[in-house]
Order: structure tokens, then sequence, then C-alpha cells
């Protein structure tokens, strides 16, 4: 395969995109964008990835701000090398152009905080989902695992974050106030001895809960909220929240349905969020939520519309 710079923005650069070509100021030289679901690599992968990076590039990878790997210094026929070799260690190139990116999630398996097995979440809706499909635009999947939001899951197009709202059994509390003292946001407050919370205030987190000694407070919504139409770029706009307390599976399935639904409804490049705003959340709401119990879709209301503005 030899392809140039005078390839791009030509059919044949879809070609060159799926192969996680990426166009450099380098003339003749590429980098190869890698697909690393999660943000996951064993020691092994990153020893034959150094070697690859020795043998096809100059030594060096980059790291990208979607916690995934690109190879710079590339020459375009080198690629079909490459790919043979990064299959030998179980790496594949990723997608890039109008396709779906690779899924981004938080650590929230490992981390305190989290809520939802954020890893293998992840890797399921990468799993079933990221395929080689031409799509309007690119279309950005991200995990949260608590709405601390590290993987900023809704300035994607499609981002969910765990939840765990906390419910009070006043039997065991001793009023010790640690709930109050985790709280980052003054939603919890003692009246005596018993905690009151602010459910204007409150985000779900569940650090509260987390911080309980004797198990008082506990996690009476869990689940996933989802939100749409986020995009971070030469415009931006806030994910739209279209439902909440999602199991793993809903979720998964409401990706695909998303992704199908932006196929079949985008324009040629147009973001997700730009199509909702032409269409109309609420049609896309019944289309993608379809089969998900009705107590789950999150309400639009001129409120959030008018919060899922374009900004620049
Ligand atoms: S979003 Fe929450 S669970 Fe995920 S890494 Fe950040 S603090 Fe931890
Ligand atoms: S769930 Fe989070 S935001 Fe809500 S009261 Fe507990 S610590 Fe505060
Ligand atoms: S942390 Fe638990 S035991 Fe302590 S005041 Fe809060 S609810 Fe009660």
């Amino acid at each position: 395969m030899a392809i140039d710079a005078n390839d791009f923005y030509t059919p044949k650069i879809l070609d060159a995109q799926l192969t996680g070509m990426i166009k450099t100021k380098e003339p003749g030289l590429y980098s190869a964008r890698l697909r690393i679901p999660v943000g996951i690599l064993t020691s092994g992968v990153l020893e034959g990835l150094a070697a690859l990076a020795r043998k096809y590039g100059r030594g060096e990878v980059y790291l990208t701000a979607r916690l995934g790997i690109e190879i710079p210094g590339i020459p375009g026929e080198s690629f079909p090398a490459l790919r043979e070799e990064l299959a030998t260690i179980g790496v594949a190139l990723a997608g890039c152009g109008p396709r779906m990116r690779t899924t981004v999630s938080c650590k929230g398996t490992v981390c305190p905080h989290g809520n939802v097995d954020t890893f293998a979440l992840a890797w399921e809706i990468d799993r079933l989902h990221n395929d080689a499909s031409i799509l309007p635009h690119k279309f950005k999947v991200a995990v949260a695992g608590c709405a601390s939001s590290c993987s900023k899951p809704q300035v994607n197009d499609v981002g969910l974050v765990g939840v765990s709202e906390p419910e009070l059994d006043p039997g065991p509390c001793v009023g010790c106030g640690l709930c109050v003292e985790a709280c980052h946001l003054n939603a919890v407050r003692l009246e005596g001895d018993l905690p009151v919370f602010d459910p204007a205030r409150c985000v779900a987190c569940g650090d509260c809960t987390k911080a309980c000694p004797p198990a008082a407070l506990k996690p009476a919504r869990v689940g996933l909220d989802l939100y749409t139409g986020g995009r971070w770029g030469r415009e931006k706009q806030v994910g739209l929240r279209i439902a909440g307390t999602l199991t793993p599976e809903e979720a998964v399935g409401a990706v695909g349905r998303i992704k199908g639904w932006y196929a079949a409804h985008g324009r040629k490049k147009e973001r997700l969020g730009q199509t909702l705003l032409r269409l109309g959340a609420r049609s896309f709401q019944e289309a993608v939520l379809e089969g998900v119990p009705r107590e789950k879709w999150t309400a639009i209301d001129s409120r959030a519309e008018a919060a899922f503005a374009t900004l620049r």
C-alpha cells in the first residue's frame, strides 16, 4: 500500500484512516494510531510496542488525550507490515475519520469512588459497537465511574456516568457526621444526630454512602446516567441527559441504537449534538430508549434544552 498526502480527503483516505494512518507535518511520514480500549496495556504489550516503534518509527510513542497511543515517523508503505506485527501482540490499528473512536473509560473499576465496573462496560461497548462503518462524522463514547467525570463523558457523543444515590436507614446511624465531611457539594447536613440531604445539590456520587462506618447509608439508586450529543472542539456542547440509572446491559444496547440512529439521520460532517439540535431531542429519545423502562427516561424540559446549546 503506497499512500501519500495527496490521497487525503479522497475516497482512498477512508481506507487509510481505517488503517490508523494519521497525517503529520513530516512529508511521507505518518503516525500509527493504535486501538487501546480502556487504556490498559500489559508489560508484554508495552515491550512489543517499544520494539515496533524502534523498527518502524524512530523509537518514540505519543500518548493521546483519549488514553491511546500513536507511533510517529512511519512511512506509509510500512503500514501493512506494521499491522501484521501489531496483531501478533494483540493490538490493532484504530479507526479514524468519520467512524467510531476507541471507547474511553476512567479508572472506576479500581478507583475508590467508582460506582460501576467501568473497564468491563467500556470493553463491552467497544467490542460490540466499534467497527469500521462510515458515520456522518467522528463518534466518541466515554464511561466514568462517578460524577467526578474524569473521562469527560458529557463532552462525548455518548457519555455514561455511574451514579449511587444515598438512602438513610436511621437505625444504625451513630451521628458521626462522616457523611457530611465526605460530601464536596454541601448536599448533606446533620439535624440533631441524623443526616438530611438536599436533593437539589446531590449529584449521586455515592461518596457519603462509602464513608458511612455502620452502613446506615445505602446505595438506593445505582446505575448509569446517559448523556448524548456532547462534543468538544471548535464548537462545544455539553451532553443532554436522556436517561438515568440504566443497567450495564441497557447502556450497551442504547449505545448501539444511538450509533444506528446517528448513521441514519446525521448529515455528513455533522456531530450527533448538531443532529439533535436540527431534528429535536425528543424523537431521538423515543427511538434510542426503546425497551428501557419509562421511569428511567429523563424528562427533556425547556431548561435542559436551553443548556444543550452550542458554545464557542
Ligand atoms: S470519575 Fe470517579 S470513579 Fe472515575 S476515576 Fe474519576 S473519581 Fe474515580
Ligand atoms: S451522594 Fe455525593 S453529592 Fe450526594 S450527598 Fe452523598 S456525597 Fe453529597
Ligand atoms: S456517616 Fe453514617 S453513621 Fe455517620 S452520621 Fe452519616 S449516616 Fe450516620
